[in-house]
């Protein structure tokens, strides 16, 4: 059986694009969330995992996979990535060693409670860009939109460790689901504008 077969996508690809989907694991129940509504992404048939891969599985798919259409290597899928921190920069550390890709971390900005520690210094020089969903424009919409399992100490994180990542990441962004009422977007906005990051509408 091959590793696809036994553990399931792992890497899908979408545009110029590679994805690394490394964990089914997240603390937030969003209401917009993809893997309410469908299986497949991209080149990807299931992004649900049968069980998470090891690092060195992941390198090995890398390996044989062709790297030569992508410009960047994107951790994304159906769970949180940060979840697996130690791993993902390991797999970032392999390929920024490797390849020339890029990398970046989609991301609910929940990372330092979901590691208990702050974690945007560890990606100091592994990571190229992170984009952190903001989803609404206070902590209250936020969890009824989003059911963060930390309840009402998830948004503020999310804005620390945003302002915290622009100091040891190059390239940070922000974005909301195109779901939340028009007068959320510009209010969302305008929460970009004072951290200074680029805002998006997905
Ligand atoms: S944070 Fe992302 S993966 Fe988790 S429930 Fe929300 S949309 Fe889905």
């Amino acid at each position: 059986m091959d590793l696809t077969e036994e553990i399931g996508d792992v890497l899908y690809d979408y545009g110029r694009g590679l994805y690394a989907n490394i964990t089914n694991r997240c603390p937030c129940r969003c209401e917009f969330c993809i893997r309410n509504m469908t299986d497949a992404l991209g080149s990807a048939d299931s992004l649900w995992l049968k069980r998470e891969p090891t690092v060195e599985e992941v390198e090995k798919m890398l390996k044989d996979w062709d790297l030569s259409c992508y410009d960047e290597l994107v951790f994304c899928g159906y769970g949180e990535p940060m979840e697996r921190l130690d791993d993902l920069l390991e797999i970032a550390r392999y390929i920024k060693k490797n390849t020339d890709l890029t990398v970046r971390i989609n991301t609910n900005g929940l990372s330092d409670l979901i590691n208990g520690k702050e974690t945007a210094p560890m990606l100091e020089g592994v990571i190229d860009a992170v984009s952190v969903s903001l989803n609404q424009s206070d902590a209250e919409k936020y969890n009824d939109l989003c059911h963060p399992e930390f309840g009402m100490d998830a948004y503020p994180a999310m804005l620390k460790f945003t302002e915290d990542v622009k100091k040891f990441v190059p390239r940070v962004a922000m974005s909301v689901v195109g779901v939340i009422p028009t007068s959320d977007i510009e209010k969302c906005r305008k929460i970009t504008e004072k951290l200074e990051v680029p805002f998006r509408v997905r």
